[in-house]
């Protein structure tokens, strides 16, 4: 099981982003998790509370939006989504693929309450 240590690792990019941004705290984080990326989201948005306690991002939103999986036919060049067609081609049924996309996981938005000034 990776999820704890890929939480970590957000975790610590979202603090040095929302230091560089001379935040107060982070309100938000919103993450895109591909399809066919083997991570679960269910382990993210249990070990997120703890990752976070004591740093900035104590109490915020973990918002987790899915990317479908899209693969490219090398055999037809049809573009099909493998999980709804057992990963094979759909046209031609086979299943010489590139992935083209659904297998990262990315920080898509980050919400923070800036420092008041003065
Ligand atoms: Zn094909």
């Amino acid at each position: 099981m990776h999820e704890m240590g890929i939480v970590v690792s957000f975790v610590k990019m979202t603090e040095e982003y929302a230091a560089k941004n001379n935040a107060k705290k982070v309100l938000k984080v919103v993450l895109q998790l591909g399809e066919i990326s083997g991570i679960e989201a269910r382990y993210l948005t249990e070990f997120y509370p703890v990752v976070v306690e004591g740093t900035m991002l104590e109490g915020s939103q973990l918002v987790i939006e899915t990317i479908a999986a899209s693969v490219f036919c090398t055999d037809c060049a049809t573009t099909y989504n493998p999980m709804r067609s057992d990963l094979k081609c759909p046209t031609c049924g086979g299943e010489h693929c590139d992935i083209i996309d659904g297998r990262g996981l990315f920080i898509k938005e980050i919400g923070i309450e800036e420092k008041t000034h003065g």
